[in-house]
């Protein structure tokens, strides 16, 4: 009897399946290609006068004639961090592929989808600020209790206060031209200063760098759960035809993902407990005549996304080379996954496979 209670006890110890995860921090790059993602800077763009100011000075910072050393020049976090301990969805070279599921591929609709996992095109037809009907799983976290308050949103753009609707889910979001309040450190104050001072060169996006340094202070200071961290400078960079900003914004938000990493590691809460998700809402098109520029459902290529994930949990598959299809309303519930948790939303992709292993503890 004491041997098959034994035996029993070791069978429940060795079946308590658990993941280390108990953080996640998810970010977008707005309207990042995928193609400079796997191959970093475009020939047929790098050097056009058209749309670089010091052509030169881009080809030395950023050219190379191999592609994989190209795209290690423009992202190093993601080459040599990511792409060895994580896993790197979305090259079409090898046919693995990851789209939007809605089919208007612009921001609003690609934000809606990532964050509540699924399309909804029939309700989303502009980026106008208008309140999400839909509910994001940021949301449908904040009213669990081990979440409650513990999840927070930051973004570049100021129409994430109604994609996350901050009205219905009380979620705290700074978005746009938002500064920091409530028991301000030293960092925030001056944040919030220097915002005013620094307008850049958008009405309705900020630069990202208040975005980041927001986010990492609230980090440092309330330690949330789960944040959502999106970067803006990319999309519109490219939409203003400058298409050496577009690359150096890259590299800066690439720098930016390594500082939070960093962070993550070096503190208690977090270290190997936290789960970074890394993707865009929506691509763009590759004509070097002014496709690249845009995005939406009349460019070719609009809707062809990436997706990256880098966590203990996740298997070091690197950069992923098998055929396979990833769609973007699968991010929310690859969130939860890495939690430990089902995503409650019926119309919701499925978690990624493959992107956590449980771990035996
Ligand atoms: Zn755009």
């Amino acid at each position: 009897m004491r041997r098959l209670l034994l035996i029993a006890m070791l069978f429940a110890c060795t079946t308590v399946l658990a993941q280390e995860t108990e953080n996640v921090i998810l970010i977008t790059l707005d309207g990042l290609r995928w193609q400079e993602v796997y191959n970093g800077a475009d020939s047929l763009l790098v050097n056009d006068s058209g749309y670089v100011g010091d052509p030169e000075e881009l080809v030395r910072e950023y050219w190379d004639n191999d592609p994989l050393k190209r795209r290690e020049m423009l992202l190093p976090f993601f080459w040599n961090t990511i792409a060895k301990d994580g896993q790197l969805y979305g090259n079409r070279k090898y046919g693995n592929k990851a789209d939007c599921s809605n089919q208007r591929w612009f921001s609003y609709p690609g934000y809606s989808e990532i964050l509540c996992g699924f399309a909804d095109d029939e309700n989303i037809t502009s980026n106008d600020k208008i309140n999400n009907s839909n509910t994001t799983f940021l949301e449908n976290l904040n009213k669990q209790r081990e979440y409650k308050n513990k999840v927070a949103a930051f973004g570049s753009w100021d129409v994430f206060p109604f994609i996350i609707n901050e009205d219905r889910s009380g979620i705290y979001v700074n978005a746009g031209f938002k500064k920091a309040k409530e028991n301000l450190t030293e960092k925030e104050t001056f944040l919030n200063k220097i915002q005013d001072e620094i307008r850049g060169p958008w009405g309705t996006v900020r630069l990202d760098v208040f975005t980041h340094h927001y986010a990492l202070e609230e980090l440092k200071k309330n330690k949330p759960r789960v944040v959502y961290i999106s970067y803006g400078e990319t999309d519109d960079y490219a939409h203003d035809g400058d298409y050496d900003q577009y690359l150096k914004s890259a590299t800066q938000t690439d720098a930016y993902i390594k500082e939070l990493w960093n962070f993550v590691q070096s503190d208690e809460q977090y270290k190997n407990k936290t789960t970074f998700i890394i993707t865009t809402d929506h691509g763009r098109g590759t004509h070097p005549k002014e496709t690249w520029k845009h995005h939406g459902k009349q460019i070719k290529g609009g809707g062809q996304i990436w997706i990256a994930i880098l966590g203990p949990d996740t298997p070091a598959l690197g950069e992923v080379k098998q055929e396979g299809q990833l769609y973007q309303n699968q991010v929310a519930a690859t969130v939860l996954a890495a939690l430990g948790m089902k995503y409650d939303q019926p119309k919701a992709g499925k978690a990624i496979e493959g992107a956590f292993e449980t771990a035996k503890k």
